[in-house]
């Protein structure tokens, strides 16, 4: 039997970013909440699994090959690991207040990708907001008007399961940008290289910074520090406000309760990083 996702589970390596749950030719795979460790993980039902092993070759958590990686997209190994390859860096924020003022770090990657919807480069975003339903879940989606980008705006410092959204994507014509962690990034050019569909559709990727995520349990940690009943929130926002800003929970009181960014960090910190980032 060839090795599976459940393998990458078993051995504490899942990122939890869902590009399984996409890849599977079977769509067998689904994202499963581990409630003690307060992550998302695949869970593949054995007895439906016919080893085609395309879960494994995407899985970023499995194993990432820079160099192959490198020569696959710029022909070239970069000169600096840490900085990979390019071409120019610039640092930069959005001209348009609203949306530096509502993003995490001066709203680049909104304005970016209102920018390629509006130029017509792209018909679509892969984003990742809260979900309506579960106000303290995230809910990664295709936005594909301004305002849905705009919604999806500012960092969600939970488990993230974006690239559940890439079936959307496959299933559908267009060009796409996808914003991610590295560690999504690194599913979807894993995927792209077994998928010249998905290869051909995805027209730009933005990565976003990232030291390290948050399980579930940092932000059940921050509602119980603020006296916070989980069932009273309406909704949460872990960032805007301004640089380093606030993050912002909702009561369905109509009450608003903002706690300070740093704050935020200083409360939760590496106790409630998930194993793997620490990989
Ligand atoms: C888990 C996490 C760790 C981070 N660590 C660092 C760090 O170590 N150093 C640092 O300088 N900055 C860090 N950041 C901040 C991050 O790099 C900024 O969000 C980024 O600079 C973009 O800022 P912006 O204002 O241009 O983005 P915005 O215009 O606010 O847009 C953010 C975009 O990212 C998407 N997004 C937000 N959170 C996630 C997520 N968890 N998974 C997938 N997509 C998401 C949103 O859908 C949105 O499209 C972290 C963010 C996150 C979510």
């Amino acid at each position: 039997m060839e090795e599976t996702i459940t393998s990458v589970v078993d051995r504490d390596l899942c990122h939890g970013c869902g590009t399984c749950v996409s890849s599977c030719p079977l769509e067998i795979i689904e994202m499963t909440r581990d409630d003690r460790r307060g992550i998302y993980v695949p869970q593949l039902d054995p007895a439906l699994c016919n080893d085609c092993g395309v879960c494994l070759k995407v899985c970023p958590g499995h194993a990432v090959d820079f160099d192959q990686l490198n020569m696959w997209l710029f022909s070239e190994k970069p000169t600096n690991n840490l900085l990979g390859c390019y071409t120019k860096c610039y640092s930069g924020y959005s001209t348009e207040k609203n949306l530096r003022y509502g993003g995490a770090s001066g709203g680049i990657v909104t304005t970016l990708l209102i920018a390629a919807l509006e130029e017509g480069l792209i018909d679509g975003a892969l984003v990742t907001g809260m979900s309506e339903l579960n106000p303290l879940e995230p809910a990664p989606f295709v936005a594909r008007t301004r305002d849905e980008i705009i919604s999806a705006a500012r960092s969600k410092y939970c488990p993230v399961p974006a690239n559940i959204a890439l079936r959307e994507i496959l299933n559908t014509d267009g060009k796409y940008a996808v914003v991610g962690l590295p560690c999504h990034i690194h599913g979807i050019r894993k995927f792209e290289q077994l998928n010249k569909k998905l290869a051909d559709r995805v027209v730009l990727h933005i990565g976003i910074f990232c030291g390290y995520t948050y399980s579930f349990l940092a932000t059940d940690y921050l509602l119980l520090r603020n006296g916070i009943n989980k069932e009273d929130v309406k909704s949460i926002s872990y960032r805007g406000e301004g640089w380093p800003g606030v993050a912002t929970v909702r009561l369905h009181s109509g009450k608003d309760v903002s706690i300070p960014y740093f704050e935020v960090f200083n409360t939760v910190k590496l106790a409630f990083c998930p194993w793997r980032c620490f990989l």
